[in-house]
């Protein structure tokens, strides 16, 4: 670009700016056509728009996608049946337990049970009170795993059944599917 032709670039784009600054349009483009297309708009508190291929939103003054809003929403409504036995979910310990677990408090008694016969429910107190599911969630899956990868090398190597805490293998392998589908309706609410 030659000198002179910079220098009426610059000219022109002052005096775009100057108007935009008069007419108190600060974020409106003062350049035209070099190829900077991709300009940011501003946005405000509890506004929704595409960006990146994502819906975004301010709330409480922090930029995010809505995906975490609609998941903190969903958490929030309270379906009136439960989703894992179909019972009501009117009883107020059971919308509670439905925002951390997903499910009514009776199934929660259940399932916690079958935390404290896998010796896992001192954990999950622990976790929960810090208000940590997706911890929780994935300590679970390890657990899983962990029983999945044990039961095989037992059957495996030893060659014979052997007692798990004084139960039998099948009682553990309903544990751990238990724990499994528990998991997975959990990931489920937490997504
Ligand atoms: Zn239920």
């Amino acid at each position: 670009m030659k000198e002179n032709q910079l220098k009426k670039e610059f000219k022109t784009r002052d005096v775009e700016r100057a108007r935009n600054i008069i007419k108190k349009d600060y974020t409106s483009k003062t350049v035209a056509g070099t190829g900077y297309k991709k300009q940011r708009e501003k946005h405000s508190e509890g506004d929704i728009w595409e960006e990146d291929g994502k819906t975004w939103t301010i709330k409480n003054g922090i930029k995010q996608t809505t995906t975490k809003l609609d998941a903190a929403k969903k958490a929030a409504q309270v379906p009136l049946k439960c989703p894992k036995c179909s019972g009501p979910m009117n009883y107020h310990l059971s919308k509670k337990m439905y925002k951390i677990h997903g499910f009514c408090f009776d199934c929660t008694i259940d399932m916690e049970a079958d935390l404290r016969r896998a010796g896992l429910y001192e954990k999950y107190e622990k976790t929960m009170m810090q208000g940590n599911m997706q911890a929780w969630a994935s300590g679970l899956e390890q657990w899983v795993q962990d029983q999945v990868t044990e039961t095989m090398t037992y059957v495996t190597e030893e060659g014979d059944v052997e007692d798990w805490k004084g139960g039998d293998t099948k009682r553990k392998n309903d544990l751990v599917q238990g724990m499994n589908e528990y998991l997975k309706h959990l990931k489920e609410h937490l997504e």
